[in-house]
């Protein structure tokens, strides 16, 4: 979607701090961080959020999974943990409708979200 931010994001005619990549997905780091390491895992391929998800998308959404893995090594956040969370519609507080998968970890996150 040529309007989108993060379609815009992953084509590059927008800027962003990259973290990482495979051929379906995008990582980069969140522009306003609520952790030491908050980085946005996308699909390559506009898909508006998690409640759109089909059972067609199940390689994309695998390679995300993927992605947030080797990035959750890279930064050394699998022996303490981390968390993944989607933002799905108002009451999620989800402002952007491009799906995205929300990696955090490096402190103690707290339990339930406020
Ligand atoms: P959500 O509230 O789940 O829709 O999350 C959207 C996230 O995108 C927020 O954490 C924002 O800080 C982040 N964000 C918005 N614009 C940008 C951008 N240009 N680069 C990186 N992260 C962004
Ligand atoms: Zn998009």
């Amino acid at each position: 979607m040529t309007d989108c931010l993060f379609c815009n994001i992953v084509l590059g005619k927008i800027d962003s701090n990259s973290a990482g990549q495979n051929d379906l997905a995008f990582a980069f780091f969140d522009i306003a961080p609520v952790a030491p390491i908050h980085i946005l895992i996308v699909p390559k391929r506009h898909i508006e959020n998690a409640n759109e998800l089909q059972s067609t998308d199940a390689e994309v959404l695998a390679k995300m999974m993927s992605l947030s893995q080797e990035l959750a090594e890279k930064h050394s956040l699998t022996d303490k943990g981390y968390r993944l969370v989607f933002n799905v519609g108002d009451d999620a507080g989800n402002t952007v409708p491009h799906l995205h998968m929300h990696l955090l970890g490096g402190r103690r996150l707290g339990w339930p979200p406020g």
